[in-house]
């Protein structure tokens, strides 16, 4: 499959990896918009947030936990961050693997 988040989770592309399982993996957006700004993903291929199905729902709660445990890694839980999954054309969805932006280090704004 021409994913290249799929990529990244099987090891043919090269990514800052912050934190890995059997299930899901974070690593550094390549463009960050805040100092600390990673993408958390599932390494099933979902193609979105509209995509997940009720067998997912496992993997989903797990990949909220992994953004906690995360969050608390990059020292961002206590000051606060911001989780954004984005969906389709109104949405800037641009990767078509389910990922949620994690993003911190800095007072955010509404339009970020
Ligand atoms: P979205 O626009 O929500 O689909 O987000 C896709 C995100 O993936 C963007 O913030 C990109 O900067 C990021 N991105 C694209 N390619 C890579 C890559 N090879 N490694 C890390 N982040 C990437």
């Amino acid at each position: 499959m021409d994913c290249i988040f799929c990529k990244i989770s099987n090891k043919e592309l090269p990514a800052n990896i912050v934190y890995e399982d059997d299930q899901v993996i974070v690593f550094r957006d390549i463009q960050p918009i805040a100092p600390e700004h990673v993408l958390a993903i599932p390494k099933k291929h979902i193609p979105s947030l509209m995509a997940i199905q009720p067998e997912d729902k496992e993997l989903v709660g797990h990949l909220h936990l992994v953004l906690q445990k995360v969050a608390k890694e990059l020292g961002v839980d206590e000051d606060g961050f911001r989780v954004v999954t984005n969906i389709g054309p109104h949405g800037q969805q641009t990767v078509f693997h389910l990922h949620y932006h994690l993003i911190g280090g800095r007072q955010l704004n509404w339009n970020m």
